[in-house]
């Protein structure tokens, strides 16, 4: 059912059950200069295809920097999001969370960026900026909830936030990202989440040189996982389902790969790590990993399939394990990420596609079958 209404500050709206359409220019109001069209790529129900869509954005505000998108990775949460696997979802949805590009335009009290600098945008656009995560730079566990790049109630416009398959973003400074000059720019893109989302528990966790880590999940976030620890000096053991991925995980930087079907191999590696990072995207068991963890050993959960995950409590009892999560990281520790990227020369290994194949994209990463990331090349978007 869609409705028409008119909003105090003068805009026409069609109003639907769960999102606004603004398709008036927007007036008046001391916060709002206005909108611009965009166009982007997005999905009107679970069960139906991402196709062509515009979408509204607003005009630079004082603290805004508004970035044409060049590239913008394709993660696995932007697929939970857009068929609904985590029940939330607000349609249309436009997903991605991966962003680089050039900044087209800054408002008057920007100091960060001017016109022409690349910049990247990770998982969030905002946050409430006053609680104590935010303070200490975890804006990631803001408790009013940060303002997620898309699918998060907007607070400028109505309705929810867009995401990355689109044309363009308008974001404040404060959750714009400096992108390294020496990486290849679509490379860098899927380190806003990828990279983060293991970096950020690996740093957590204290992960350095004499450290043992597992990863489990060679995909968007394992192989970056494989990638960093193995920066940060660790020995890495990766954990697939896939043969296939074997040979081209030690590629990646791992020690050593096993498939976690193969019990035999599973059982050499019991009480020999000291963290393990379970990037897994669907139900699994968790406690063949736990086992491989040595005392105060952590299984950190960066995977977020929709269903409880049963843990054997002797499992966690007897040496004193711990079962733990992480999420996305906070700006300040994103930018550090970067620089740390930057410095040891790691992108992410992938496949450049055209925004019109995303739904192929999707099935693929549903059967584990990409190396490693597809990143939209947005200039299809044109097309
Ligand atoms: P992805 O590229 O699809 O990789 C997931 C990998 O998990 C696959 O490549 C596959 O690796 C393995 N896998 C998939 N299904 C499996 C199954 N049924 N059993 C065992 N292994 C399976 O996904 P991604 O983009 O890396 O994201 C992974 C998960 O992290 C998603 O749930 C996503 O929503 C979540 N995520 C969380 C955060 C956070 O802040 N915590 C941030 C981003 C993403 P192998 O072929 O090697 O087995
Ligand atoms: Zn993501
Ligand atoms: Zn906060």
């Amino acid at each position: 059912m869609t409705r028409k209404r008119q909003l105090p500050f003068g805009v026409y709206i069609k109003q639907q059950p769960s999102n606004f359409i603004i398709y008036g220019i927007i007036y008046g109001a001391e916060n709002m200069s206005g909108t611009k069209q965009a166009k982007a790529f997005g999905t009107h129900a679970a069960d139906k295809p991402l196709e062509a869509l515009d979408i509204r954005r607003r005009n630079a505000m004082p603290h805004d920097v508004e970035i044409e998108i060049l590239y913008c990775g394709v993660c696995h949460s932007d697929l939970h999001q857009a068929r609904n696997d985590w029940h939330g979802t607000t349609y249309p949805c436009v997903p991605g969370h991966e962003i680089v590009g050039k900044v087209t335009a800054v408002g008057a009290h920007v100091t960060k960026f001017k016109a022409g600098d690349l910049a990247a945008i990770g998982c969030m656009v905002d946050s409430c900026r006053e609680c104590e995560q935010c303070k200490n730079d975890l804006e990631q566990f803001c408790d009013a909830s940060p303002t997620y790049t898309y699918n998060s109630p907007d607070k400028h416009l109505g309705g929810r936030t867009y995401g990355g398959y689109s044309e363009h973003i308008v974001v404040d400074e404060h959750f714009v990202l400096r992108v390294p000059s020496n990486l290849d720019l679509a490379a860098t893109a899927p380190l806003l989440c990828a990279g983060i989302t293991t970096y950020s528990p690996l740093k957590h966790w204290k992960v350095g040189a004499g450290s043992r880590v597992g990863v489990v999940g060679i995909g968007g976030l394992g192989h970056m996982a494989v990638k960093l620890a193995k920066a940060m000096g660790a020995y890495v053991v990766a954990f697939t389902t896939s043969a296939s991925k074997m040979e081209e995980a030690k590629r990646l930087g791992a020690d050593e790969a096993v498939v976690s079907t193969d019990k035999e191999a599973m059982s050499k590696h019991g009480k020999s790590l000291h963290v393990i990072v379970d990037t897994v995207a669907a139900a699994h068991d968790v406690n063949m990993y736990l086992s491989l963890l040595k005392l105060d050993g952590a299984l950190v959960l960066v995977g977020l399939p929709d269903s409880a995950l049963p843990v054997q409590p002797f499992n966690i009892v007897s040496n004193r394990r711990i079962f733990t999560g992480s999420s996305i990281g906070g700006i300040a520790e994103t930018q550090e990420m970067l620089d740390f990227c930057s410095k040891h020369n790691i992108v992410a290994d992938i496949e450049l596609i055209d925004i019109q194949h995303i739904n192929e994209g999707y099935e693929r990463m549903l059967k584990g079958d990409v190396r490693y990331r597809f990143v939209i090349d947005m200039a299809s978007l044109k097309k």
